[in-house]
C-alpha cells in the first residue's frame, strides 16, 4: 500500500472519523485477499543526508511507504527544516542530522502538505522553532489539533506506537500565496499551488541559488500521481506549469528518487493518454466502473517499471478524468 493511498484514507479521516475507519477496514480486508500486507516500519535513516547545493540538504526516503524525503536548508543565520517524518522518533532523527550541518539556533519548519507523515513529528521541535504554513494548510492542522492521528495510529501497531506522542500546533506564520524567508544568505521561497493537485495545501519550497525545489508529492519518478479526493487533472497541470517555470535542476518529491524537470513531461504524457483513454471509453457508453477497470488493466500493462500499490493508484485518476 503507497504512502498516498494512506494519504487518502486520512482524508476521510479528516471528514468522518467513522466513516475513515470502516473505509480503512474494508481496504485492509479487501487488499489483505489479494496480498499479505506488511509494513516497513516507517523510519528515517539516520546519517544518510545528501548534500544537493551549497546550503541545502535532503535526507532521502530509501523508497519507504509513509517516509518522505526530509529537507535541510542551512543560511548563515537559521535552518529550514521540511517536512517532519511520522511521529516524534522520526522527527528526533532529523533534528540530530540538523545538529551535524548546522548550529543555528533558529530554526524554522514547513510541511508539504498535512498528510501525517509531514506533519505529525512536529511536537519533538524545541520549543522556539517556527512554524510556517500556507492558509490553505490551516483546516487540516485544525482538524489534527482537535482529533488527532486515531485513524492512521491503527493502521499497525508499529504506526501507532509512532504516533503516541504526535501533536500538531497552530503556525507561528501564516501566508497566502507565497512567502520568502530568509535564512541569511539564502533565500527560500514557499509557494502554495494547492488546492486541486495532490492535495488543499500543497506547498513547495525553493531553495533561491542552489536550484532545488522541494515539490512535495507534485512531482513523482516512475510513479502516478496520487489523486486525492480533491484532485483534478488541471490541479496538477497547473502545479507542473508552474514548477517548470521556476527551472529548477533538482527536483525532490516528498516520495521516491531526486530527480529533475524531465519527470513532468511522462506524467504530462501519461495524463494525456490517459485522458484521452477514458473520453473514448466514456463515449461508447462505458460507465465509471467499467471505465475505471480498463484503464487500471491498460495503464497497468503500458507502465510496467512504474510504482503501483495494491488496491493502486491508477484507478482514483481514471475517476476524476472520468468526471471532467
Ligand atoms: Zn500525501
Amino acid at each position: 500500500m503507497g504512502a498516498c493511498m494512506l494519504c487518502r484514507m486520512l482524508l476521510l479521516h479528516l471528514r468522518a472519523f467513522t466513516a475513515a475507519l470502516l473505509a480503512m477496514s474494508a481496504l485492509l480486508t479487501s487488499t489483505a485477499a489479494q496480498t499479505p500486507l506488511v509494513y516497513p516500519p516507517p523510519l528515517i535513516q539516520g546519517g544518510g543526508a545528501v548534500q544537493l547545493g551549497r546550503h541545502t540538504w535532503v535526507m532521502p526516503d530509501r523508497d519507504v511507504t509513509l517516509v518522505p524525503n526530509v529537507g535541510i536548508v542551512v543560511g548563515r543565520t537559521a535552518t529550514l527544516v521540511i517536512d517532519t517524518g511520522m511521529g516524534s522518533r522520526n522527527a528526533r532523527t532529523i533534528l540530530a542530522e540538523v545538529a551535524k550541518v548546522s548550529r543555528h539556533s533558529r530554526l524554522y519548519v514547513v510541511v508539504t502538505h498535512t498528510h501525517p507523515e509531514h506533519i505529525s513529528g512536529l511536537a519533538a521541535f524545541p520549543a522556539g522553532t517556527i512554524f510556517i504554513a500556507a492558509k490553505a494548510q490551516q483546516p487540516e492542522i485544525a482538524g489534527f489539533i482537535e482529533r488527532g492521528f486515531g485513524g492512521m495510529a491503527r493502521m499497525s501497531p508499529f504506526i501507532g506506537e509512532l504516533l503516541q506522542d504526535a501533536a500538531v500546533r497552530q503556525p507561528d506564520l501564516v501566508f497566502d500565496r507565497e512567502h520568502r524567508l530568509d535564512l541569511g544568505g539564502v533565500h527560500v521561497r514557499l509557494e502554495w499551488l494547492g488546492p486541486t493537485a495532490h492535495s488543499p495545501g500543497d506547498t513547495i519550497a525553493v531553495v533561491e541559488g542552489d536550484g532545488v525545489v522541494f515539490a512535495g508529492d507534485l512531482a513523482p519518478k516512475g510513479r502516478f500521481p496520487s489523486f486525492t479526493p480533491s484532485s483534478t487533472r488541471a490541479g496538477y497541470l497547473a502545479a507542473f506549469s508552474r514548477l517548470e517555470a521556476l527551472k529548477p535542476a533538482v527536483v525532490v518529491p516528498s516520495h521516491g528518487p531526486t530527480s529533475s524537470l524531465a519527470v513532468l513531461a511522462e506524467q504530462r504524457m501519461m495524463l494525456e493518454a490517459m485522458r484521452g483513454r477514458v473520453q473514448a471509453l466514456k463515449s461508447t457508453g462505458s460507465t465509471r466502473e467499467t471505465t475505471t477497470g480498463t484503464i487500471v488493466d491498460e495503464f497497468t500493462r503500458r507502465y510496467p517499471t512504474w510504482r503501483n500499490t495494491v488496491p493502486n493508484e491508477i484507478a482514483p485518476i481514471a475517476q476524476a478524468l472520468f468526471a471532467e
